[in-house]
């Protein structure tokens, strides 16, 4: 019985061994020198694992936005992303995690990024590492302390404010954001429900005409959906975002005589800095540090530098 409970230890610490080698990124580089001397404690599925900011980012930007956006939007990303992890919270035994669970920052390891992108790694990752580089040790302060830089997929006219989802941040206010659909895919999205499956999927057993189901959406301050009613029950965007899968709050229902129809707009919780939204500003000429202003109004650019 001892020998076999000794064999599994020696198993289990070869696993772990192991998944900490293939969850490892890649040595980070001897100009990310600030970065450098972050030191981050890194919830992953082997348990938590000590890296650096530096050998934390490329994995962290390349999941998180296009290694072809301009290289302004990159660098925004970088510093966002960044700062996250500088005042990341939401667990006890790490600083931040990466398993893509949508809890921290995504992530991406090297082998998935190789899979990924094939015969663009060495380009697109030089794009990543040039982003992260030109913005070492950069983050974003608000009365000292490092922000919750929260960002988003795509907002259509105007981001959300953090008070209508969660508490309220001054820099996290609802900003405009230049998204079209001629520069953002996907930005307007619509999604078709019978009354059966509108009912099942919200719990709900109206009955009578399905033209008398919804009721006028009352708007938050950003133009998002805070409540709507919907076969006499009274629901939050939020509820209704998560029970139809919808891509955000920002959704207008019809009924068509046939279905119910969902426009939706934008991709995400709608707070903080829009991804696509820093592209479109960076291909306008924007520098980083101007988006970067933009998204998290009041707050202040500083380096570890500094410290
Ligand atoms: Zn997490």
């Amino acid at each position: 019985m001892v020998k076999r409970a000794a064999w599994f230890l020696v198993w289990c610490a070869l696993v772990a061994g192991l998944a900490h080698l293939y969850l490892l990124p890649a040595p980070e580089s001897a100009a990310s020198r600030l970065d450098g001397a972050v030191a981050l404690t890194v919830l992953t599925r082997a348990g938590p694992v000590s890296m650096t900011a530096a050998q934390w980012l490329p994995g962290a930007l390349a999941a998180e936005m296009p290694a072809s956006f301009e290289s302004e939007a990159l660098k925004a990303q970088a510093v966002a992303a960044r700062t996250y992890a500088m005042s990341a919270h939401r667990h006890t035994e790490a600083d931040l995690c990466i398993l893509n669970g949508g809890c921290c920052v995504a992530y991406k390891d090297e082998a998935a990024l190789r899979a990924l992108w094939d015969t663009d790694y060495e380009k697109n990752m030089a794009a990543i590492e040039a982003a992260i580089l030109a913005t070492d040790g950069q983050y974003l302060i608000y009365e000292g302390e490092a922000i919750q830089a929260v960002f988003h997929a795509s907002s259509a006219g105007s981001t959300e404010e953090s008070a209508a989802i969660w508490s309220p941040a001054p820099y996290l206010v609802s900003v405009p954001t230049p998204e079209t659909p001629e520069n953002t895919p996907g930005l307007v999205t619509t999604v078709r429900f019978t009354p059966g499956e509108l009912a099942e999927a919200l719990g709900i057993s109206p009955e009578g005409d399905p033209a008398a189901w919804l009721g006028e959406a009352v708007l938050d301050g950003a133009g998002r959906v805070a409540y709507i009613s919907i076969g006499g029950q009274r629901f939050t965007g939020g509820e209704i975002r998560g029970a139809l899968g919808l891509r955000s709050t920002a959704f207008t229902a019809t009924w068509d005589g046939d279905r119910f129809v969902f426009t939706v707009s934008g991709h995400g919780h709608g707070v903080g800095m829009s991804q696509y939204g820093a592209q479109a500003y960076a291909a306008m000429g924007w520098g980083y540090e101007a988006i970067l202003a933009h998204y998290y109004p009041g707050t202040t650019l500083t380096s570890l530098s500094s410290r």
